[in-house]
């Protein structure tokens, strides 16, 4: 089974990938995190990239689709997985259908998940990242027991660059203007199924393994 969770930043895409991809044993293939690591690493890759991410603009086509042929062809994709923050743009959705075809793969279904920009807003604002183990945190939603220390491994909790309010402003004008057009590109092909965002997380996740189930 191969997916795209599709859905502007904070719309949850990025927690409803990780569920499924437990449920169907399939790897979350998140190029934001990605490029997260590289940039932590100070690779070419994340030098690249670092300028673009931390003013919400998007890192070039030519390399997102480099690191997805790369990353499909792995051998934990050989059962599918779900695309998470890829494709944004109508040119990474065309290479991905030339680098499927020449897998011999397809895409099963599209998953977009609709959230209104002033929940985006106050999801993203608030949301704050454990530096030692990665979990997430939000300021309102789900604070953390002792403020700015994780539960569970009493890491540092932060917020990302890219969370700075002035930065999120960007990063939602960008998904309007170059990421949600991809909404009728996939419901042209019949393969786009919409989500409320906004609804309580595992109702969503019911409701999207009662599809998923079915295909
Ligand atoms: P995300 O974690 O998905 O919100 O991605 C964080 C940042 O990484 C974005 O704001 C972009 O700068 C960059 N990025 C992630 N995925 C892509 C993509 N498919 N195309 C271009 N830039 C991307």
């Amino acid at each position: 089974m191969n997916l795209i969770l599709l859905g502007a930043p904070g719309s949850g895409k990025g927690t409803q990938a990780k569920k499924i991809g437990v449920r169907y044993n399939i790897p979350q293939v998140s190029t934001g995190d990605i490029l997260r690591e590289a940039v932590s690493n100070k690779t070419a890759l994340g030098l690249k990239a670092q300028e673009y991410m931390n003013t919400g603009l998007l890192v070039p086509d030519n390399v997102v689709i480099d690191i997805i042929k790369e990353r499909i062809e792995k051998k934990d994709c050989g059962n599918g997985f779900i695309l998470d923050g890829f494709p944004r743009t109508l040119s990474q959705a065309e290479e991905l259908n030339k680098i499927l075809e020449l897998q011999r793969k397809k895409i099963e279904a599209v998953i977009s998940f609709e959230v209104n920009d002033k929940i985006l807003i106050k999801r993203l604002s608030g949301r704050r990242i454990c530096r030692k183990c990665g979990r997430g945190y939000h300021v309102d939603f789900q604070p953390p027991k002792k403020d700015g220390i994780c539960d569970v491994c009493q890491g540092e909790l932060y917020q990302r660059q890219d969370d700075k309010e002035e930065t999120i402003i960007n990063r939602l004008k960008v998904y309007k203007e170059q990421t949600e057009s991809l909404k009728d590109y996939y419901n042209n092909k019949k393969i786009l199924k919409t989500v409320n965002g906004e609804a309580d997380m595992d109702c969503i996740f019911t409701s999207l393994t009662g599809y998923l189930d079915e295909i």
